[in-house]
């Protein structure tokens, strides 16, 4: 028979459970979760910035290369071209000859050539210089080409059509081969001194006329970027295990001594102090549950209310702790007369409520009488002697349609005739 709970869960346990432990822990990760995004977050926004600076630089550059290769062109299209002396081998610009007007060649006092350079060629032979250099490159191309081999790769074309819908500068991060590279591209727009040559494709001055790459070799840069993802990801993976780590340290150590005061609580709130047995609120709550599982399989369930007889008399003859002696030595007894799965609980001061699931008032009121008998030869030692203690027992069945209340009231009702009756006696009542 269970009194205390032992092995068993009580009902106030069910109730709670370890209800604020898992609570708190469940808080716990839901901190650890929530200081997991923010760093998450953090770390992202660390990355976003850097990434951000390190392509604002390349972007600086970029715009830096463009300008003074246009102010190269603009310094030599506004001589309308320079005329430097013809070297051995040098080639004249096959493009300048088919304009109307521009002299490709000409010819000092001398007697020595000199060739027209004009700004598309100024341009390219400085980008050949550059990438000789190793420095950087660039690229001048147009949509309307006069030579074939300024023609716009498929970035750049891309790049011109937005220049011509008003946008005025692109980049980006491109792979050349297994270089990384950052390419970055703005217009060139038509000015006075460019119709001298161009007026024949029908521009006029304003017009988008093409536009400047730059490619800068950016391994170094590429290589940072990713370094730096690497090193903010697993500064925070790093982190985020360390929290979780502080947590489940906390969770084990704050959440195990939480659920054992909430076991002690659950205890205390459940069984009765003096006597260890199950307190009135749990009996009836389990009382009502074999109500339940009764009703739903049809089995018989009775019970009894105990009641020590002049009692009030062994507190008065023998003082207080006697009485309390009697109630803790009943407490032990009663579990040695009856079945595994009956419960007893302390339902009032000297009363206790049996409860006995799967038995009728024939075998209920057997038992009962055994219980009854057992108590009235125990020995309850007191300062070397044994106090006379007998007990009057009310016994019912539970009716069909019947509740805990009609049925508690029934077995009171059976007490009381037991007690009129002469006490020491069992009192079934009718089913
Ligand atoms: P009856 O046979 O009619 O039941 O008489 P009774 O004296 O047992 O009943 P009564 O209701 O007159 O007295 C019950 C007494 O139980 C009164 C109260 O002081 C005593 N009592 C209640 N709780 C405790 C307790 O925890 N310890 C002790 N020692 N006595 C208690
Ligand atoms: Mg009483
Ligand atoms: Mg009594």
């Amino acid at each position: 028979m269970d009194i205390a709970g032992n092995g068993r869960r009580t009902s106030a346990g069910r109730r709670s459970g370890s209800f604020s432990a898992s609570t708190f822990q469940r808080f716990l990760l839901i901190v650890l979760l929530l200081i997991s995004l923010v760093l998450v977050s953090i770390f992202w926004g660390f990355y976003l910035r850097t990434t951000t600076l390190i392509r604002n630089q390349l972007i600086d550059q970029g715009r830096a290369f463009f300008r003074e290769i246009v102010l190269n062109r603009k310094w030599v299209a506004s001589y309308g071209g320079v005329y430097v002396l013809m070297r051995p081998g040098m080639k004249v610009n096959p493009f300048l000859e088919k304009i109307p007007g521009i002299r490709a060649v000409i010819h000092d006092r001398q007697g020595n050539a000199l060739t027209l350079k004009n700004p598309a060629l100024v341009t390219r032979e400085l980008s050949e210089l550059a990438v000789k250099d190793g420095l950087f490159a660039f690229h001048i191309t147009s949509l309307k080409l006069f030579n074939p081999a300024n023609k716009a790769d498929a970035w750049e074309k891309k790049a011109l059509i937005s220049f011509e819908n008003g946008v005025h500068e692109t980049y980006a991060f491109r792979r050349n081969g297994a270089k990384e590279v950052f390419r970055y591209m703005a217009p060139l727009f038509i000015n006075k001194a460019c119709m001298r040559c161009h007026a024949i494709m029908g521009y006029h001055v304003g017009d988008v006329r093409g536009g400047i790459s730059v490619s800068i070799p950016a391994d170094e840069e590429a290589k940072a970027i990713v370094r730096n993802r690497w090193l903010l990801m697993m500064t925070a993976v790093g982190v985020i295990v360390l929290f979780a780590f502080v947590f489940i340290l906390l969770s084990t150590c704050l959440g195990g001594r939480l659920r054992r005061a909430e076991e002690k609580l659950v205890k205390a709130a459940t069984l009765d102090f003096l006597t260890g047995m199950i307190n009135r609120r749990e009996g009836l709550h389990r009382l009502k549950a074999e109500m339940v599982k009764h009703k739903r399989l049809r089995r018989p369930l009775s019970a009894a209310m105990l009641d020590l007889d002049f009692f009030k008399y062994i507190n008065d003859s023998h003082g207080h702790d006697a009485g309390d002696m009697v109630l803790q030595e009943l407490a032990q007894l009663v579990p040695l007369i009856v079945r595994g799965y009956d419960f007893c609980c302390r339902y009032g001061g000297e009363e206790f409520l049996l409860v006995m699931p799967e038995t009728n008032t024939a075998h209920a009121g057997d038992i009962m009488e055994r219980l009854r008998l057992a108590v009235e030869q125990h020995i309850f030692p007191w300062e070397g002697a044994a106090l006379p203690v007998t007990i009057s027992i009310g016994v019912a069945q539970m009716k069909e349609h019947e509740d805990t209340g009609t049925m508690l009231k029934r077995m009171d009702q059976a007490l009381y005739e037991a007690k009129e009756s002469g006490r020491n006696l069992v009192a079934v009542s009718a089913s």
